[in-house]
């Protein structure tokens, strides 16, 4: 027998350890698979569910690095990291999946807007300016036909890094406040009839996997709740699905690969893509065949692709986002036929806490009992 003792399972390295690395930890042995995470702090959410845990911050190479040397493979639970140090790894020979280039995509709006209307994909109208002085900027706001939508390319999420202005005085204001962190793409804002989101998922041998289409409902440009199927036309799901084989194999990452597209008049247009398993997906675990947390760790884990087909006829996603006041688990548990995800995050208003989906023959059943659990573990939502 040899001395070589070779693991089972896979070991993959999470960096960042919030509710998605918790749900890729919760799947994680019956794909095969070990996590460890990379947390700044012992009781971040992760923790509960992995089987390792390196306390660090994903922007410190020390601490990455120090994540890479018990893992086979380096993975992301979110985009706030360093493109430079991680390319740097690579070159050591690290494996991180998706890699660095893949990534640059997610990290940076302006650059993914960039190739992809290189690339021809429908993309809304934008520029990227550095300054209210940009001479591009005055005639880009004559062709509008409203205030644009303004976005710092780098490190918001959830709304955050997203402004709305009502006049053009708002528009310089606001464009002068966000440039102060870098630069800033000005987009056009489109009249939006709904948002939907395509996941696909890509292997380390570039087979691509597709979820169904889902409907993603917004407030305050937050994710609010998710419905499978997609209320869009046959002809909007087919559009879908070929810019999102497009758009995977430009993009080449390997895992869950989340596309936001947003339904107008004249079609679909993309708003932006993540590079792990995504808000819009969390219906899968419960709704699909293989969920999104366990085919992100067989792609990257180097593993043959699970079935994406849908096992319900309806789910319903409602996500909780902390109120003042905490609401009680108990009560949300004594709703019958509802899935409760508990982040195990501390109670903080306006923090996401946690999801419930609800799964059955009947859409508006599905909605009602997942909004009724929601509500009962204390969101701050309002029904839309
Ligand atoms: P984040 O990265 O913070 O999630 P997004 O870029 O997805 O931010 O924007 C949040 C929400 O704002 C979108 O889901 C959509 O409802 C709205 N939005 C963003 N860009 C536009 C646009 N160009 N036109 C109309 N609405 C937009």
């Amino acid at each position: 027998m040899s001395n070589d003792f070779q693991p089972s399972r896979v070991r993959v390295g999470i960096i960042g350890a919030g509710q998605l690395a918790l749900m890729m930890g919760e799947v994680a042995h019956d794909v095969g698979v070990e996590t460890i995470v990379l947390a700044t702090n012992v009781d971040d959410a992760a923790a509960h569910s992995c089987d390792e845990v390196v306390l660090g911050e994903a922007k410190d190479l020390g601490a990455v690095s120090k994540l890479a040397s018990v893992s086979q493979v380096i993975t992301l639970d979110h985009e706030l990291v360093d493109l430079e140090q991680l390319a740097r790894l690579e070159r050591e020979g690290i494996v991180v999946r998706p890699s660095s280039d893949a990534l640059r995509f997610a990290v940076d709006k302006a650059y993914q807007r960039q190739r992809f209307l290189e690339a021809a994909l429908p993309v809304p109208r934008f520029i990227i300016i550095r300054t209210t002085a940009d001479p591009l900027l005055e005639s880009f706001l004559e062709q509008l036909p409203n205030e644009p939508v303004l976005k710092a390319p780098r490190g918001g999420y959830d709304g955050r890094g997203v402004l709305f202005p009502r006049s053009r005085d708002e528009t310089f204001e606001m464009i002068e406040q966000l440039s102060h962190h870098g630069d800033v793409l000005v987009e056009e804002r489109l009249e939006l009839q709904s948002e939907v989101a395509q996941l696909v998922v890509r292997g380390v041998d570039g087979t691509l996997a597709l979820y169904p289409l889902v409907t993603t409902v917004q407030a305050n440009g937050m994710c609010v709740e998710v419905r499978y199927p997609a209320e869009v036309s046959e002809t909007l799901k087919e559009q879908s699905a070929a810019l999102a084989r497009k758009i995977a194999s430009l993009v080449q990452g390997v895992g869950v690969l989340a596309i936001e597209f947003f339904v107008t008049s004249e079609g679909l247009f993309v708003n932006e893509i993540a590079l792990r398993p995504h808000n819009s997906g969390h219906w899968t675990i419960e709704g699909a065949t293989t969920s999104q947390f366990a085919n992100h760790l067989l792609a990257v884990s180097g593993q043959p692709l699970g079935d994406t087909s849908a096992r319900v006829a309806h789910a319903v996603m409602v996500n909780v986002v902390g109120a003042d006041t905490p609401g009680s688990l108990e009560a949300a548990r004594r709703i019958p036929g509802i899935f409760i995800h508990d982040y195990a995050k501390a109670w903080r208003p306006g923090r996401k806490l946690g999801h419930v989906t609800s799964v059955g023959d009947d859409a508006h059943e599905a909605h009602v009992r997942a909004w009724q659990g929601a509500q009962a573990f204390g969101t701050v939502m309002k029904e839309v």
